[in-house]
């Protein structure tokens, strides 16, 4: 028999942040780990991003199982999609938190949960020629784990996304005595986060955000609004008794919000928390002093709850001179616009913002920095080591640390580039299998290149409508042309564009015959857009609709 492999392919999330994917390929059997979704890069009515899944199709009757390290969206966002599209369901085991998340999910996209199997924190599960024991670990979400995964080529271990935080206050630790003796039991590859790469020592801890937030909730004389990514239950819980401290009742407002509040009730967190709790539509019967909000949005996205408060638009509240609101939570690159617009926008309604910028410790990343990642590899001491969750600048340099730190095999690879781990001996690098993204639009339907290539030209330069019939035998116009713009400046409703643009559909049509080069309907396109391109300096997208008639 010939050597055992096992072929480690990432889909997402090596070489972007975000999307985490990567299948493990040994013998006939598949294993992926988690299947995350990412945010819209653009303005193009896309909702969610994923993995472009092709490569697991093609071999969806090989899949074995999917496990998922825990329930933030960048880790389970994108089952609904993944699973979908597949003939048959494999199991997808999870945290118990996570499952109750993903649980949600499927009930939104109507698919069925059985294929969900709630697999404990600690434990061990066989899938085929894998087996799989998920080890505690510290991050921003309760039951988070790392996943020890016994091969035939040996462990490969997978921190998914972790920290060593000393205190979680909802959550457990990072399991160090139990890393510690898988190191000394052998790890083939470890598989690392690099996300936090550049820090070099992660500030702060959760229970200090929760200290942090109390120190400015306490004296406070009117209402908190308190703007947090609602998946971290450590600190929903810290603020619920915050609250039940301060004499304060506490509102949820949106929909992310209520949901995962629901999915830590499920799991048994947030106990006796709702006795506290008061409906959107009872806020403004309370006195401003008894009062904390908890809001969705602290990424300034456009129709969330943070956003319409700034806006002094959403329909529960409306906040007044000298109320608070505390954004707990970081600015994930790329919104840096959005979130200081919206911090504006609750200044000039006289609210006293508070973020990381006035208060560095309200908010804590739930990402090792570079000390802990260090410690990770101290503790496993792999063989090999191939850095995850980064773009390529945070993989190199993660790689460089555990060059520095002694690890003798190290690759850098990015989405689609399989590695080829042989029980002893170096890895080596794979010729790129399918990869990328795929676009899912507002309504659940997949974006294409091209119908997103139409939509970035229709914003733009915006579209011209032109609709004539023509007689079948002669070139008489028996109906139009109609001309109708949407989106060209100077055209747009303008009745003398419009006289001037039949004119010259008229013409058009007048001069063509059976000789001509192009056909009707093309000839009228081309001397449309041309004619709009020489009033306005665009190339709008020009739609003939062209009718012979008897
Ligand atoms: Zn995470
Ligand atoms: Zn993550």
């Amino acid at each position: 028999m010939s050597d055992p492999i096992v072929r480690f392919v990432p889909l997402g999330g090596l070489g972007e942040i975000g999307m985490n994917c990567f299948a493990l390929e040994c013998g006939e059997r598949i294993l992926v780990v988690d299947c995350g979704m990412g945010f819209p890069d653009d303005d193009l009515g896309v909702d969610v991003l994923h993995p472009d899944f092709s490569w697991l199709y093609e071999r969806e009757d090989r899949i074995e199982a999917i496990f998922i390290t825990h329930g933030h969206e960048d880790h389970i966002g994108a089952l609904p999609y993944l699973i979908r599209n597949l003939k048959k369901v494999p199991r997808v085991f999870a945290p118990p938190h996570a499952s109750a998340l993903i649980r949600e999910r499927f009930a939104d996209h109507e698919l069925d949960s059985d294929c969900i199997v709630e697999t404990p924190v600690g434990s061990r599960t066989e899938l085929g020629p894998f087996s799989v024991e998920s080890v505690a670990v510290a991050h921003s979400i309760i039951d988070a784990t790392a996943l020890a995964i016994d091969t035939p080529v040996g462990t490969i271990f997978h921190t998914g996304d972790f920290d060593l935080d000393s205190c979680q206050p909802a959550g457990h630790l990072t399991d160090a005595l139990r890393l510690e003796a898988l190191g000394q039991r052998g790890i083939r590859v470890l598989l690392s986060d690099s996300t936090n790469i550049d820090t070099p020592v992660r500030k702060g801890s959760e229970q200090g955000v929760i200290e942090a937030l109390e120190r400015l909730i306490m004296p406070a004389k009117n209402r908190v609004v308190v703007g947090l990514f609602s998946s971290n239950v450590h600190r929903l819980d810290g603020i619920f008794r915050i609250a039940k401290k301060t004499g304060r009742k506490v509102s949820l407002l949106g929909r992310s919000l209520t949901k995962h509040y629901a999915a830590a009730r499920a799991v048994g967190q947030l106990q006796n928390s709702e006795s506290l709790l008061v409906g959107p539509e009872q806020i403004t019967g309370l006195p401003r002093d008894k009062l904390i909000v908890l809001a969705g949005g602290s990424q300034g996205e456009a129709a969330s709850s943070l956003r319409r408060l700034s806006l002094d638009t959403h329909q529960s509240l409306r906040l007044e001179e000298g109320d608070m609101v505390i954004l707990s939570s970081r600015v994930i690159p790329g919104n840096e616009r959005e979130v200081f617009t919206m911090q504006n926008d609750l200044l000039r309604l006289g609210v006293d913002v508070r973020s990381r910028l006035t208060d560095p410790d309200v908010h804590t990343s739930g990402h090792a920095g570079r000390s802990e990642q260090a410690q990770m590899i101290e503790w496993l001491r792999p063989d090999a080591f191939i850095p995850v969750h980064g773009t390529l600048h945070h993989m190199r340099k993660h790689r460089d640390l555990a060059l520095e730190l002694g690890v003798p095999d190290t690759v850098v690879v990015e989405n689609g580039t399989p590695v080829r781990i042989p029980k002893a001996g170096p890895l080596s690098v794979e010729r790129p299998v399918r990869h990328g993204i795929t676009r899912i639009a507002i309504g659940g339907e997949e974006l294409d290149a091209e119908t997103r290539r139409r939509r970035q030209d229709l914003g733009r330069s915006g579209v011209a409508v032109v609709a004539l019939a023509v007689g079948e035998k002669r070139n008489r116009i028996e109906f139009g042309p109609t001309f109708s713009a949407f989106g060209i400046p100077t055209v747009d409703g303008d009745a003398s564009a419009k006289r001037a643009v039949r004119r010259e559909v008229e013409r058009v049509v007048s001069e063509h015959n059976s000789r001509s080069a192009l056909p009707l309907e093309e000839s009228i396109r081309r001397a449309v857009r041309r004619m709009i391109q020489d009033w306005t300096g665009t190339r709008p997208v020009v739609e003939v609709h062209l009718d012979r008639v008897r």
